[in-house]
Formats: structure tokens, C-alpha cells, sequence
């Protein structure tokens, strides 16, 4: 059935998030939208990332308002948490009765808020829209797939993940590619980090001479061989770079039940979630970053950092393309660690797929003139 949307003149966009990557994209969205007459936005924090290292300090940072609504879910299964959002980010909705929700990246947060906003006909919008692992087994490629499917608009990223939606035949009116947001808050605060001092003074790193690793796929700490394979990696790495790693709290839990911790924290310096600055400091700096992170693999590449990622595939497809990025599957130590070594010191070609860092401002241009926009007649 085919039904007009039509906006209020003053839009309210009610965005929903919950998960560490989405405070940093949606921070550079949320100052776009408070410069812009006639847009107000209501924050809703799932609660999916809670302890403040992981959350608090992503809002401080990147100078966000505080959320709206602070639903306080997490942990239990990934069906019990998604559930619990829905009913949740339901009455928020009922209350609140925004014009468009704006739901990010491919979270149990994204699926939920889309899912609850799109039963009450409230249109979708979906930034990172079109990427696709084609690995069903991921549980960030069902909420990816399911977010598109019910989604109004779609922000993507790439001219590869326009061309995924083409290919699952999204009409083209639909597909609205305005670049990668992280590229967008990478070059506002790549340039505030110097190496030497803060965290890596503390850590004993100096530039270009560590590895940066960051692991928290369920496919990575869910199949003990595939952890194991990292670890043993890592520690091998070790014996020639400095190699320091951010524990995700998931992945900290998994490692400290296994036979390795000890080895590991004597070899590798394992420290807790940092701060986006301190991140960045981090990344920029490092020799080499191993990660199974997507935004992590983008930021490697936006701060010339060569990158081995920790998995089967990629969504970022460009930059294995582009010499940036070497897939390396953790099923053997030693094919990890080879990876390292000969990804150490390489160089990429110069490509920009992630568009001029004016996502966020395209974005929000967009839903700025959606009354006269051709696009509200779409049917939903
Ligand atoms: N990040 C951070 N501190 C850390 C690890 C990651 O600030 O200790 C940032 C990182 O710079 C990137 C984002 O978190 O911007 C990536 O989030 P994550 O790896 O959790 O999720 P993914 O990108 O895989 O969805």
C-alpha cells in the first residue's frame, strides 16, 4: 500500500543507539542537526554498551548531549536483548512520536529501533546502509540486512554498498550515498593527536614501532580455536614489536577463562577500552593494526596505518583492493602471524572511497529538505 509522508515544518528526529561505534558516528550527525533550524533530536541510549569506558566517555569526548532515554539493556541472549529493546524503544516512540528515527551501523540497537519505529509507520533512516559480509552466520549481517529491508532511506557509505542495495533491487531514489561518517569525525580529530606523549608515554610506545590489536566479533571470542590462533599471534608478534590491546570487556571475560591469559598478559600489554582520543592516538602512531573492528580497519586506513584484519571477510572491501588491508583468517597462528610481518611497513595506493568528509552535513541537508523532496511520496 502506498502512503504520502508529510512533516511537520520542525522535524523531530529520534535517534537510537547503544553500541560504542554508534556514539562516535552519530556525534558528528547530532552536531549537524543541532545547527540546523527547524531539526531537534531526542537520543535514545539502549543501554546494549553500558560500562562508561565503553559509553560515558564517548558522549564527554566527542561533546554529545546527554541521551534522552537511558533504557539500561544488556547482556542475555542476542533474541532476549533485542526483544527487550523493541518493547522498549516502542513506548519511547509512542511518547515522543518523532518524525523520522535515524538508527546507525548493524546492532541489536539498529534492529530494534528500525524494527519498532517501522511497525508504527514511522519512517526509517539508516546510516551505514548497504554493507554486506554475505557471511549469514554473523549476527551484525542479519540486523544489517533486516534494517535495509524496513528502512525509508539509505545512507550509504560507498559506492560498493549503493551497489549492494542495487543488486537486492533497492529503487535508486532510495539509495542516497553521501560517504562514511567516521571519515567525517577521523578528520576532525586525527589532527589533535602527537605521538609520544598521554597514553602512549604511559604504555613505553614510540611511533611506528608497535602493533595496535582490538578483537570483539562473537565469531572471533565465541570459537576458542579462532581466539586461540590471535593469541598465539599476538604473543609471537610480541617477541619483535611491542604489541598493545585494548580488552572489549566480552573478549577480556572469554581470555581470562582460557590456558593463555598468563602468557598473554605477560607478552602483550593488555589494557582496558580507552577513550576515542586516546584510540586515535593509538592508531595513527602504530606500525601496524590488527584488528577484527570495522571501524577500526577504516581508521587504519584514514591514518595510513597498513591493517590485517581478523577475519573471513570484510564489508570494507576497498581497502583489500587497495593494498591497505590483508584478510587473514584466525584459523593458524602462523598464517596470522606471516600476515603481520609481511603486511609490516607497506603502503596502499591513494584512493578515497569514503567520500570528502561531509557525510554527516549531506545527511542531515537531506532530512532538512525532506518536505520538498521528492522522496516523501516514496511508499512505505
Ligand atoms: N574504539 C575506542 N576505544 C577502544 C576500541 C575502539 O574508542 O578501546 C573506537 C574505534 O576507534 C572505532 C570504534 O571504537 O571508532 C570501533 O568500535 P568497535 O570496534 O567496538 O565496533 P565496530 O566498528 O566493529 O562495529
Amino acid at each position: 500500500m502506498s502512503q504520502a509522508i508529510s512533516f511537520r515544518p520542525d522535524k523531530k528526529i529520534l535517534t537510537v543507539l547503544g553500541a560504542r561505534p554508534q556514539f562516535i558516528k552519530a556525534s558528528v550527525v547530532s552536531h549537524a542537526i543541532a545547527t540546523t533550524p527547524g531539526l531537534t533530536e531526542v537520543f535514545v541510549h539502549t543501554g546494549q554498551h553500558f560500562d562508561a569506558n565503553m559509553s560515558e566517555v564517548f558522549f564527554a569526548e566527542l561533546g554529545m548531549k546527554k541521551p534522552d532515554y537511558f533504557l539500561d539493556i544488556h547482556g542475555g541472549t542476542h533474541g532476549a536483548m533485542t526483544g527487550r529493546m523493541l518493547e522498549a524503544v516502542e513506548q519511547v516512540l509512542l511518547q515522543e512520536k518523532p518524525d523520522i528515527v535515524l538508527v546507525y551501523g548493524d546492532t541489536n540497537s539498529t534492529l530494534a529501533g528500525a524494527l519498532a519505529a517501522a511497525k508504527l509507520h514511522i519512517p526509517v533512516a539508516h546510516v551505514e546502509a548497504g554493507l554486506r559480509s554475505f557471511n549469514m552466520a554473523m549476527p551484525e549481517e542479519i540486523n544489517r540486512i533486516l534494517t535495509d529491508r524496513i528502512s525509508q532511506w539509505l545512507f550509504t557509505p560507498t559506492r560498493a554498498a549503493s551497489a549492494n542495495l542495487q543488486r537486492e533491487g533497492y529503487p535508486a531514489d532510495k539509495i542516497i550515498e553521501v560517504g562514511d561518517v567516521m571519515y567525517d569525525v577521523a578528520l576532525h580529530y586525527g589532527s589533535r593527536v602527537t605521538p609520544g606523549t598521554g597514553l602512549m608515554a604511559q604504555l613505553g610506545l614510540t611511533e611506528k614501532n608497535y602493533v595496535l590489536a582490538t578483537v570483539h566479533r562473537q565469531e572471533n571470542t565465541d570459537h576458542p580455536e579462532r581466539l586461540t590462533a590471535i593469541v598465539e599471534a599476538l604473543i609471537a608478534t610480541a617477541h619483535t614489536l611491542p604489541v598493545v590491546w585494548p580488552l572489549h570487556p566480552r573478549t577480556r571475560a572469554v581470555l581470562q577463562q582460557t590456558a593463555q591469559w598468563s602468557a598473554l598478559a605477560q607478552h602483550v600489554k593488555l589494557i582496558d577500552p580507552v577513550g576515542y582520543l586516546d584510540m586515535v592516538q593509538l592508531e595513527k602512531f602504530a606500525a601496524l593494526i590488527a584488528t577484527d573492528s570495522g571501524g577500526v580497519q577504516k581508521e587504519a586506513f584514514f591514518y595510513k596505518v597498513p591493517c590485517v584484519t581478523l577475519r573471513d571477510e570484510t564489508e570494507w572491501v576497498e581497502l583489500v583492493d587497495a593494498g591497505w588491508n590483508w584478510l587473514a583468517p584466525p584459523t593458524i597462528a602462523g598464517a596470522v602471524q606471516a600476515a603481520i610481518a609481511n603486511a609490516l611497513g607497506s603502503r596502499g595506493q591513494e584512493v578515497q572511497p569514503y567520500g570528502a568528509g561531509d557525510a554527516a552535513e549531506k545527511i542531515v541537508s537531506f532530512i532538512g529538505k525532506l518536505d520538498q523532496s521528492p522522496f516523501s511520496e516514496n511508499p512505505r
